[in-house]
Protein backbone atom coordinates (compact mmCIF):
# COMPACT_ATOMS: atom_id res chain seq x y z
CA UNK A 1 0.00 0.00 0.00
CA UNK A 2 1.09 3.60 -0.84
CA UNK A 3 1.11 6.77 0.41
CA UNK A 4 1.68 10.64 -0.53
CA UNK A 5 4.21 12.56 1.83
CA UNK A 6 5.29 15.92 1.42
CA UNK A 7 8.27 15.79 4.61
CA UNK A 8 9.15 13.89 7.44
CA UNK A 9 10.53 16.21 9.87
CA UNK A 10 13.19 13.95 12.59
CA UNK A 11 13.87 15.52 16.39
CA UNK A 12 10.43 17.15 16.05
CA UNK A 13 9.79 18.48 20.22
CA UNK A 14 6.37 20.09 19.89
CA UNK A 15 4.10 17.49 17.87
CA UNK A 16 4.01 15.55 21.61
CA UNK A 17 5.62 13.85 23.69
CA UNK A 18 9.73 12.98 23.86
CA UNK A 19 11.76 13.86 20.78
CA UNK A 20 9.71 12.26 17.61
CA UNK A 21 9.73 12.15 13.67
CA UNK A 22 6.64 13.66 12.25
CA UNK A 23 5.33 12.48 8.99
CA UNK A 24 3.49 15.02 7.15
CA UNK A 25 0.93 13.43 4.92
CA UNK A 26 -0.49 15.31 1.87
CA UNK A 27 -3.96 16.13 1.23
CA UNK A 28 -6.26 18.51 3.41
CA UNK A 29 -10.12 18.99 2.76
CA UNK A 30 -9.62 22.72 4.64
CA UNK A 31 -8.06 25.83 3.38
CA UNK A 32 -7.31 27.76 6.83
CA UNK A 33 -6.59 31.41 5.79
CA UNK A 34 -3.06 31.04 8.34
CA UNK A 35 -2.10 27.64 6.97
CA UNK A 36 1.65 26.82 7.18
CA UNK A 37 2.13 23.89 4.92
CA UNK A 38 0.19 25.41 1.97
CA UNK A 39 2.11 22.40 0.11
CA UNK A 40 -0.23 19.97 1.55
CA UNK A 41 -3.30 21.21 0.00
CA UNK A 42 -3.51 18.87 -2.97
CA UNK A 43 -3.49 15.15 -2.23
CA UNK A 44 -1.53 14.77 -5.01
CA UNK A 45 2.31 14.47 -5.72
CA UNK A 46 3.19 18.06 -7.46
CA UNK A 47 5.36 19.44 -10.38
CA UNK A 48 5.94 22.65 -12.08
CA UNK A 49 9.17 24.47 -12.89
CA UNK A 50 10.03 27.21 -10.47
CA UNK A 51 12.39 30.72 -12.14
CA UNK A 52 14.85 32.41 -9.57
CA UNK A 53 17.17 35.19 -10.35
CA UNK A 54 20.57 34.33 -9.88
CA UNK A 55 23.11 37.08 -9.94
CA UNK A 56 21.89 38.34 -13.43
CA UNK A 57 20.88 34.87 -14.96
CA UNK A 58 17.46 33.27 -14.38
CA UNK A 59 17.91 30.05 -13.49
CA UNK A 60 14.80 27.48 -13.51
CA UNK A 61 14.58 24.32 -11.59
CA UNK A 62 11.82 21.73 -11.23
CA UNK A 63 10.36 21.54 -7.94
CA UNK A 64 8.45 18.55 -6.72
CA UNK A 65 5.93 18.72 -3.65
CA UNK A 66 5.35 14.91 -1.90
CA UNK A 67 7.07 11.83 -2.36
CA UNK A 68 5.21 8.15 -2.69
CA UNK A 69 6.06 6.00 0.26
CA UNK A 70 4.99 2.15 0.14
CA UNK A 71 4.34 1.22 3.87
CA UNK A 72 7.82 -0.66 4.44
CA UNK A 73 9.59 2.31 3.33
CA UNK A 74 8.34 4.61 5.75
CA UNK A 75 8.31 1.72 7.99
CA UNK A 76 12.24 1.67 7.62
CA UNK A 77 12.46 5.62 8.20
CA UNK A 78 11.01 5.47 11.34
CA UNK A 79 13.16 2.62 12.53
CA UNK A 80 16.37 5.45 12.08
CA UNK A 81 14.99 7.07 14.67
CA UNK A 82 14.21 4.02 17.38
CA UNK A 83 16.93 5.14 19.78
CA UNK A 84 15.73 8.63 20.04
CA UNK A 85 12.22 7.77 20.58
CA UNK A 86 13.31 5.35 23.35
CA UNK A 87 15.85 7.22 25.42
CA UNK A 88 13.10 10.29 25.40
CA UNK A 89 9.64 8.53 25.90
CA UNK A 90 9.18 9.88 22.20
CA UNK A 91 7.53 8.29 19.05
CA UNK A 92 5.56 9.18 15.78
CA UNK A 93 3.43 12.08 15.18
CA UNK A 94 1.21 11.82 11.71
CA UNK A 95 0.49 15.09 10.72
CA UNK A 96 -0.49 16.81 7.35
CA UNK A 97 -2.53 18.23 5.87
CA UNK A 98 -5.18 16.41 7.17
CA UNK A 99 -3.43 12.74 8.18
CA UNK A 100 -7.20 11.00 8.17
CA UNK A 101 -7.96 11.90 4.36
CA UNK A 102 -4.94 8.99 3.74
CA UNK A 103 -6.93 6.28 5.85
CA UNK A 104 -5.54 3.26 4.93
CA UNK A 105 -2.38 4.12 4.69
CA UNK A 106 -2.73 5.84 8.04
CA UNK A 107 -4.16 3.28 9.59
CA UNK A 108 -1.34 0.64 8.46
CA UNK A 109 1.31 2.75 9.35
CA UNK A 110 -0.43 2.90 12.87
CA UNK A 111 -0.54 -0.67 13.92
CA UNK A 112 3.35 -1.04 12.60
CA UNK A 113 4.30 1.13 14.67
CA UNK A 114 2.09 -0.29 17.52
CA UNK A 115 3.30 -3.27 16.38
CA UNK A 116 7.10 -1.80 17.05
CA UNK A 117 6.12 -0.43 20.76
CA UNK A 118 6.00 2.86 19.03
CA UNK A 119 4.36 5.60 20.77
CA UNK A 120 1.83 6.66 17.72
CA UNK A 121 0.11 10.58 17.61
CA UNK A 122 -2.30 11.92 15.16
CA UNK A 123 -2.45 16.01 14.67
CA UNK A 124 -5.69 16.30 13.12
CA UNK A 125 -8.37 19.01 11.80
CA UNK A 126 -11.13 16.92 13.02
CA UNK A 127 -12.30 17.35 9.95
CA UNK A 128 -12.87 13.73 8.64
CA UNK A 129 -16.32 10.76 9.25
CA UNK A 130 -16.24 9.76 12.60
CA UNK A 131 -16.50 6.44 11.14
CA UNK A 132 -12.65 7.00 10.39
CA UNK A 133 -11.82 8.01 13.76
CA UNK A 134 -13.21 5.23 15.22
CA UNK A 135 -10.83 2.71 12.90
CA UNK A 136 -7.43 4.16 13.89
CA UNK A 137 -8.75 5.38 17.74
CA UNK A 138 -7.10 1.64 19.16
CA UNK A 139 -4.08 2.46 17.59
CA UNK A 140 -3.64 6.12 18.27
CA UNK A 141 -1.60 6.80 21.64
CA UNK A 142 -2.56 10.47 21.77
CA UNK A 143 -5.05 13.05 19.64
CA UNK A 144 -3.91 16.72 18.92
CA UNK A 145 -7.10 18.15 17.98
CA UNK A 146 -7.45 21.40 16.57
CA UNK A 147 -10.00 23.83 17.64
CA UNK A 148 -10.14 27.08 16.05
CA UNK A 149 -13.92 29.14 15.77
CA UNK A 150 -16.44 28.00 17.32
CA UNK A 151 -19.04 30.14 15.16
CA UNK A 152 -20.04 28.52 12.36
CA UNK A 153 -20.19 31.08 9.77
CA UNK A 154 -17.35 32.26 10.77
CA UNK A 155 -15.30 28.96 11.05
CA UNK A 156 -16.38 28.45 7.06
CA UNK A 157 -15.15 31.74 6.09
CA UNK A 158 -11.32 30.69 7.98
CA UNK A 159 -11.16 27.29 6.75
CA UNK A 160 -13.52 26.55 3.78
CA UNK A 161 -15.81 24.32 6.03
CA UNK A 162 -18.67 24.04 8.90
CA UNK A 163 -17.32 23.12 12.29
CA UNK A 164 -20.19 20.58 12.80
CA UNK A 165 -18.42 17.79 12.12
CA UNK A 166 -15.20 18.57 14.03
CA UNK A 167 -17.25 19.48 16.98
CA UNK A 168 -19.06 16.17 16.75
CA UNK A 169 -15.92 14.06 16.41
CA UNK A 170 -14.38 16.30 19.39
CA UNK A 171 -17.67 15.39 21.70
CA UNK A 172 -17.11 11.87 20.38
CA UNK A 173 -13.43 11.54 21.35
CA UNK A 174 -14.01 13.05 24.97
CA UNK A 175 -16.42 11.00 25.66
CA UNK A 176 -14.91 8.30 24.56
CA UNK A 177 -11.99 9.23 26.81
CA UNK A 178 -9.77 9.28 24.46
CA UNK A 179 -6.24 10.37 25.28
CA UNK A 180 -6.57 14.09 23.60
CA UNK A 181 -4.82 17.65 23.73
CA UNK A 182 -7.07 20.50 22.15
CA UNK A 183 -4.99 22.45 19.66
CA UNK A 184 -6.10 26.31 19.82
CA UNK A 185 -4.58 28.46 16.77
CA UNK A 186 -5.05 31.95 17.69
CA UNK A 187 -5.23 34.51 14.90
CA UNK A 188 -5.60 37.96 15.40
CA UNK A 189 -8.57 39.89 14.64
CA UNK A 190 -9.98 36.18 13.10
CA UNK A 191 -10.79 33.81 16.22
CA UNK A 192 -8.95 35.21 19.27
CA UNK A 193 -12.25 37.26 20.30
CA UNK A 194 -13.21 36.79 24.26
CA UNK A 195 -16.42 35.26 22.72
CA UNK A 196 -14.58 32.28 20.53
CA UNK A 197 -13.06 31.83 23.31
CA UNK A 198 -16.33 31.37 26.02
CA UNK A 199 -18.13 29.77 23.14
CA UNK A 200 -14.95 27.07 23.42
CA UNK A 201 -15.25 26.94 27.27
CA UNK A 202 -18.99 26.57 27.32
CA UNK A 203 -18.78 23.20 24.76
CA UNK A 204 -15.61 21.98 26.71
CA UNK A 205 -17.54 21.93 30.03
CA UNK A 206 -20.08 20.23 28.89
CA UNK A 207 -18.35 17.36 27.87
CA UNK A 208 -15.34 16.96 30.50
CA UNK A 209 -13.66 19.21 33.21
CA UNK A 210 -10.24 17.93 32.81
CA UNK A 211 -9.42 19.37 28.79
CA UNK A 212 -5.40 20.02 28.21
CA UNK A 213 -5.25 22.53 25.53
CA UNK A 214 -2.35 24.16 24.05
CA UNK A 215 -2.67 28.13 22.63
CA UNK A 216 -0.84 28.31 19.49
CA UNK A 217 0.04 32.18 18.87
CA UNK A 218 -0.38 33.12 14.95
CA UNK A 219 3.23 33.50 13.35
CA UNK A 220 4.30 33.85 10.33
CA UNK A 221 6.27 31.36 9.63
CA UNK A 222 4.58 29.75 6.39
CA UNK A 223 4.09 32.54 4.02
CA UNK A 224 7.35 32.97 2.05
CA UNK A 225 6.06 29.21 1.25
CA UNK A 226 3.16 30.63 -0.77
CA UNK A 227 5.07 32.24 -3.17
CA UNK A 228 7.73 29.25 -3.27
CA UNK A 229 4.96 26.26 -3.83
CA UNK A 230 2.78 28.42 -6.23
CA UNK A 231 0.37 29.04 -3.69
CA UNK A 232 -2.33 32.09 -3.55
CA UNK A 233 -1.96 33.45 -0.31
CA UNK A 234 -5.20 35.06 1.09
CA UNK A 235 -3.96 36.13 4.47
CA UNK A 236 -3.48 39.53 5.25
CA UNK A 237 -0.20 40.90 6.07
CA UNK A 238 -0.66 41.00 9.79
CA UNK A 239 1.94 40.59 12.75
CA UNK A 240 2.79 37.43 14.33
CA UNK A 241 1.42 37.27 18.25
CA UNK A 242 3.34 37.36 21.07
CA UNK A 243 2.95 34.90 23.81
CA UNK A 244 1.93 37.61 26.17
CA UNK A 245 -1.30 38.65 23.81
CA UNK A 246 -3.04 35.09 24.48
CA UNK A 247 -2.19 34.88 28.43
CA UNK A 248 -5.69 36.58 29.18
CA UNK A 249 -7.29 33.41 27.10
CA UNK A 250 -5.10 30.94 28.91
CA UNK A 251 -6.68 32.45 32.38
CA UNK A 252 -9.93 31.73 30.95
CA UNK A 253 -9.48 28.21 30.29
CA UNK A 254 -7.75 27.75 33.20
CA UNK A 255 -10.29 29.50 35.40
CA UNK A 256 -12.51 26.85 34.15
CA UNK A 257 -10.28 24.42 35.57
CA UNK A 258 -8.57 22.90 32.51
CA UNK A 259 -5.04 22.47 31.66
CA UNK A 260 -3.33 25.13 29.46
CA UNK A 261 -0.18 25.73 28.34
CA UNK A 262 0.87 28.28 25.42
CA UNK A 263 3.06 26.59 22.31
CA UNK A 264 3.08 23.74 21.10
S1 LIG B 1 -6.21 21.95 8.62
FE1 LIG B 1 -4.04 22.31 8.95
S2 LIG B 1 -3.04 21.67 7.04
FE2 LIG B 1 -5.24 21.89 6.60
S3 LIG B 1 -5.44 23.97 5.80
FE3 LIG B 1 -5.84 24.06 8.02
S4 LIG B 1 -3.86 24.56 8.94
FE4 LIG B 1 -3.46 23.83 6.84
Amino acid sequence: MNGIVFDIKRYAVHDGPGIRTTIFLKGCPLRCLWCHNPESFSPKIEEFNQTNRLAEKSVTTRVKIGKEYTTNQLVKEIEKDQLFFDQSQGGVTFSGGEPLLQLDFLEVMLKECKQMDIHTVVDTSGFAPKENLQRISENVDLFLFDLKQMNDKDHRQLTGVSNQQILDNLSYLIEQKTNLIIRFPMIPGFNDSKVNVMKMIEFLTNLTSQAEIHILPYHRIGKDKYARFNKENRMPEIPSMKEEDTVWAKELFEQAGFKVSIGG
